[in-house]
């Protein structure tokens, strides 16, 4: 256990006493079979030359490492944006979406299938699934189909089939068991691309894997501009927490660095309207694994909220639960309002538009007490162009 205490799971997909595979019955073959298969897939040379040239020449990366030197001026300190906003289709979650594709070719399936909130995993899948000419099938609440409207049509526009999740609250829980049906229901020819570092093992190990080519990338980078390959901050927004897991991947086991995750306290963290998982929530399972979960006294789950639908997630990765419990990571939150206020700064100061998810991270630097010389990182996990709705909104126009 000695240099991967944080970074990896071990056999039984455990990180401390979260994650696992709490799944139903009917599950198991899928699941077994991935949990068999998916680290000598994705360890073969075959996959890794394949995976890397699209990373390259599909994706863009490697993803710039900018020195942000009016951000920096304004904190007094060195501050680093790891440019995800870059990637094609404006996040970092294509790294995962990819990943999941050349894995799911080379298992055989015909199909895939995949739940979103927002949109953005959604068009994510549409577009890997467009690019190797696989059926495509995301399932999307009702309501989230009705506010997310420009993803919908890109989704369409891919060639996929969204399927609206009519029951429970409409969103993204309830497109989640859709998927889970599906799949159940499909469990030969299908593969199920999870958006996060969340579900049953070996999901979260296989996220947090394709997504940690963030903080590979980091180390190299940060080489040739300081000439260290450590920072003394690497800043992170928290949904599921695939972004972070990928941003603080390779630093884990560096115990002078220190990890920073900002989650999301929507309407503050006491206000009922909050997506706080570390603050608020306890052990518990959720989606296929267990971590801590927004849950009432008698287990139900919280219905989250956050201005930003990509942290609107009332669980969080084992992985990061792990990091919490240990405290290896620093847990903050940033309000809905915090957010909108850093994103409107960092466009004003770098001409960089945020996502609204990444602007949680950027809120977080007000919360850090940074010395002169320290080198901090942060993932910029998403461009802005998908917000501008709210920030128009803030703006009064
Ligand atoms: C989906 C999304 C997130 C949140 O997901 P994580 O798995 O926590 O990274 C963050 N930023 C952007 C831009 C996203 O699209």
């Amino acid at each position: 256990m000695a240099t991967t205490i944080y970074q990896q799971p071990d056999a039984q997909g455990y990180y401390g006493k979260f994650g696992g595979a709490y799944i139903p019955e009917m599950l198991h073959p899928n699941v077994e079979e991935l949990r068999k298969q998916y680290r000598s897939i994705i360890t073969s040379k075959d996959f890794k030359d394949e995976y890397q040239a699209l990373l390259r020449d599909y994706v863009g990366r490697p993803t710039p490492l900018y020195f942000a030197s009016r951000l920096s001026d304004q904190y007094n300190t060195n501050i680093y944006l790891k440019r995800e906003d870059l990637c094609h289709t404006g996040s970092h979650k294509l790294n995962n979406a990819l990943g999941q594709i050349l894995l799911a070719q080379r298992l055989g399936k015909k199909r895939i299938i995949a739940e979103t909130g927002a949109g953005q995993h959604g068009v994510a899948t549409a577009t890997v699934c467009a690019l190797k000419g696989i059926e495509c099938i995301v399932y999307m609440g009702e309501k989230d189909i009705q506010r997310q409207a420009p993803n919908v049509a890109r989704m369409k526009m891919l060639g996929a089939t969204v399927i609206p999740a009519v029951s429970g609250s409409k969103t993204l829980k309830d497109a989640t068991n859709e998927a889970i049906r599906d799949w159940i229901n499909n469990p030969i020819d299908t593969h199920y691309i999870i958006g996060s570092v969340v579900g049953p093992h070996p999901y979260p190990d296989m996220v947090a894997s394709f997504q940690s080519v963030i903080s590979e990338e980091i180390r190299k980078q940060l080489k040739d501009k300081t000439g260290s390959e450590l920072p003394t901050h690497v800043l992170a927004c928290v949904g599921g927490g695939s972004n972070a897991a990928g941003a603080f991947y390779h630093f884990t086991e560096e115990q002078s660095v220190k990890l920073v995750a900002v989650e999301a306290a929507g309407h503050g963290v006491d206000s009922g309207m909050s997506a706080a998982t570390t603050r608020l929530g306890k052990p518990g399972v959720l989606h296929g694994s267990k971590s801590l979960v927004m849950q009432t006294e008698d287990g139900q789950v919280v219905e989250p909220h956050s201005i930003s639908a990509g942290l609107d997630y009332p669980g969080i990765g084992p992985l990061h639960a792990n990091l919490f419990d240990s405290g290896r990571g620093t847990f903050l939150s940033a309000t809905d309002e915090e957010a909108v206020r850093a994103a409107f700064n960092l466009t004003q100061l770098e001409g960089i538009i945020p996502a609204l998810e990444s602007s949680h991270a950027l809120a977080g630097l007000n919360q850090v007490a940074f010395k002169k010389d320290d080198v901090v990182v942060l993932c910029l996990s998403g461009r802005g162009d998908k917000d501008m709705a709210t920030y128009m909104q803030a703006m009064g126009v």
